[in-house]
């Protein structure tokens, strides 16, 4: 039986996984969350990466994709990493602390992981339906440089990718710019990144530009991407059962896939999102208040977001699944800026997940400090989750951190912390040739242009 999904905002028809997939956002405007939590105890007993992958999607899909799609597509996901049986290591830094280390895949961040399963999964169902997708992103960094790698050649989707001119990393830019492949076109948007989510909105929006082809995007509002973040959290659980798990957080996608891992069975222990100087998150956990603040540039920019779209999944759950409230509590948001969360679904969010917010200056420490405790060298955003985890002692058991990058993609904040530059993980070299990007205006008129023209 296919799995139904439904929106948490109650006004869209359920779809199915498929559906979700292609889709991205559900028509209402709302996320889509299955109707019921599959039973994921025991995905990950004595199995690859790979095999607690393919039953994680299969438990979410119930039939609605090709058949053997999902086994197909976890094998070929995990052929693209270092080391394909595991994916993702553990690091032991000794005190109850570990690391799990997700950067080990083609661009070097934890969201090679769930974009390199998506892909195949995509293109499976779209040659299911002799179909065609244009698939439209908007990027601070990691997810278009993933987007790029994983989607580059593929024949039924084209990809446009938004980022912000001169606001990624070089070595980001690089792993989105140098890709050669026509079905790819990069947009670098003379703005910030709020402006290419914004110009994001509207292209998902733009019922003219639909005409062609379905439209979509593959951030983390997607639930097939959402998905592919869940196994991990199985696999490090099945090793440490009742771990507590602190996930560096912008958009709460990730940390947010740690809780349908523990809601469907998986051993996990307490969750803790780190977010960095953007905290609307933690005020919102921590004060009750929801609050749109104009956004900090920080060394984990890849955290740096406003408003965590994946917040709304977790309200939903939290609420009931009352849709209306739901749905009102994030309209009022997005017309004011501005909401306070009921007494009532406050209590249920603190009770699922714990915030905390880590300033610049004691990342940048922790950086150091892992450097020089444990010879480990860090990410900014990984060094966010490291400070937060910090917290809990050795004696409230064993803690994971989320490794969510590798830290040659962000020298320019490391460097400086460790004394040197670091490593650089032998891929990279595959980026140093001509980039290929068109500059345009944070302008709508301009950017559908170019859009619609690489459509096709
Ligand atoms: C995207 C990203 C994050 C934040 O993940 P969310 O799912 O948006 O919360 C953290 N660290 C790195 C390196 C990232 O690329």
């Amino acid at each position: 039986m296919p799995i139904r999904y439904v929106s948490t905002r109650g006004a869209a028809p359920p779809a199915s996984f498929l559906d979700a997939l292609l889709r991205g956002l559900a028509p209402d405007g709302g996320l889509y969350v299955p109707e019921a939590w599959p039973d994921l105890s025991g995905a990950a007993a004595g199995a690859t990466f790979a095999e607690t992958t393919a039953r994680t999607i299969q438990a979410f899909d119930g039939g609605s994709l090709p058949e053997g799609a999902a086994g197909r597509a976890a094998e070929r996901a995990a052929a693209r990493f270092d080391d394909p049986e595991v994916v993702a290591p553990l690091t032991d830094l000794g005190r109850g602390l570990f690391l799990l280390e997700l950067f080990h895949g083609p661009t070097a961040a934890f969201k090679d992981v769930a974009m390199r399963l998506a892909a195949p999964l995509i293109e499976a169902a779209l040659t299911e339906r002799e179909g065609r997708l244009l698939l439209v992103t908007a990027t601070s960094g990691d997810t278009g440089a993933a987007a790029v790698s994983a989607f580059a050649g593929l024949q039924r989707v084209r990809l446009a990718v938004l980022h912000p001119l001169g606001r990624v990393s070089p070595v980001q830019r690089r792993q989105m710019t140098t890709v050669r492949a026509d079905n790819v076109l990069n947009l670098a948007v003379r703005g910030d990144f709020d402006d290419c989510q914004g110009l994001l909105k509207r292209l998902l929006d733009d019922a003219g530009l639909r005409q062609g082809s379905a439209v979509s995007s593959v951030n983390s509002v997607n639930w097939g991407r959402l998905a592919g973040q869940v196994p991990y959290y199985l696999t490090a659980a099945e090793r440490l059962p009742a771990a507590r798990f602190v996930v560096p957080t912008g958009n709460f996608g990730d940390a947010f896939a740690g809780w349908v891992a523990r809601r469907a069975g998986g051993a996990l222990g307490p969750l803790v999102a780190a977010v960095n100087g953007n905290d609307a998150l933690a005020r919102a956990l921590n004060e009750g208040r929801y609050v749109r603040r104009p956004a900090k540039l920080t060394a984990s920019v890849s955290m740096d977001v406003q408003a965590p779209s994946n917040f709304e999944r977790l309200w939903f759950e939290a609420s009931n699944r009352d849709a209306e409230r739901t749905r009102a509590f994030f309209e009022a948001f997005a017309r004011d800026g501005e909401a306070t969360i009921p007494d009532d679904v406050l209590r249920a969010l603190r009770r699922e997940v714990e915030a905390i917010a880590i300033g610049e200056e004691e990342a940048a420490a922790e950086i150091a400090r892992t450097w020089r405790e444990a010879s480990v060298v860090v990410c900014p955003h990984t060094a966010v989750g490291l400070a937060a985890a910090r917290r809990f002692g050795p004696a409230e058991g064993p803690t994971v951190v989320l490794a969510t990058a590798h830290p040659a993609k962000f020298p320019e904040a490391v460097a400086p912390a460790i004394g040197r530059a670091p490593d650089a993980p032998e891929s990279f070299a595959q980026f140093s040739g001509e980039e290929r990007f068109t500059t345009v205006d944070a302008d709508y008129a301009a950017v559908r242009a170019a859009v619609a023209a690489h459509a096709g």
